[in-house]
């Protein structure tokens, strides 16, 4: 079975992981730019870690016979300092002709706190003058359906900004359907203790159909799975689903999507 990896944070893993995910059948790999688990304390370790992503990960991925690809922008866990946020946003330009940056992400909200709503429509606009795909993270727990609200209406105020073209991750029972209708895609991550297991994602498969979603490990320095998605796969081929549907899911689906960007080529 191949499948793409749509949502991994490679910087934070082993190589050990590669290898396992390549044996796998995983063909690509793509890395949202997220938060260290520390704030970093100046634009320089932005334009640091954007290099990383965009130069050096891209050759490290490839030692394990897989393509990496990444996405700009800053998390929203980092979006209190409206002034930095401002600073790092600038840097971004430079970086989106590289040849594996798919568009403008993580961006979205944790707290929906004020600051954070202002720097996630400062990085819609950022995506829309600059013609990127968005993929947006959605708050965990008990604020995810208002955060979510929130950030659909942002995108849908904005007329330059496609439906169709952006992802909303992190999707749970009580905000699939929301997203959806928007039109918008929806990603399904998986984690072993929050988040969705992969029972829950099969159970949302089979509610919803297979159209406009994805499934995604979201692994990085937490307690994570990077075989999460395979794992999936195999709930769902348990469950009796046929092998072209599971493909449809874990490759067809992510292709579908991140080939709207140019820089996306198998
Ligand atoms: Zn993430």
């Amino acid at each position: 079975m191949k499948y793409i990896e749509p949502h991994a944070h490679m910087v934070s893993r082993v190589t050990d992981d590669y290898e396992r995910m390549a044996l796998a059948g995983c063909v690509a790999v793509c890395e949202p730019a997220f938060w260290a688990g520390f704030d970093r304390s100046s634009p320089a370790g932005f334009h640091d870690y954007f290099s990383q992503l965009s130069e050096h990960e891209p050759k490290r991925a490839a030692k394990f016979g897989l393509q990496h690809f990444c996405w700009l922008g800053l998390n929203s866990k980092e979006a209190e300092d409206v002034k930095l946020a401002e600073e790092v946003l600038a840097l971004i330009p430079e970086f989106l002709d590289r040849p594996n940056v798919l568009g403008i992400g993580e961006i979205g909200l944790n707290k929906n706190s004020r600051n954070e709503l202002r720097v996630f429509e400062m990085q819609v606009e950022l995506a829309a003058r600059h013609h990127q795909l968005i993929l947006v993270h959605t708050p965990h727990l008990e604020d995810k359906r208002k955060g979510t609200r929130l950030i659909l209406e942002v995108l849908q105020n904005d007329r330059r900004i496609r439906p169709e073209r952006v992802i909303i991750d992190h999707v749970e029972e009580h905000t699939v359907e929301l997203v959806l209708a928007a039109g918008m895609w929806a990603g399904m991550t998986l984690y072993p203790e929050t988040k969705c297991t992969p029972a829950r994602a099969v159970d949302m498969l089979e509610n919803h159909g297979q159209e406009r979603l994805w499934l995604n490990s979201a692994c990085d320095w937490g307690v994570s799975d990077p075989l999460a998605v395979p794992k999936t796969a195999r709930e769902m081929k348990r469950r009796g689903h046929s092998a072209a549907t599971i493909e449809k899911v874990v490759f067809q689906n992510p292709g579908q999507f991140l080939r709207q960007s140019p820089h996306f080529k198998l």
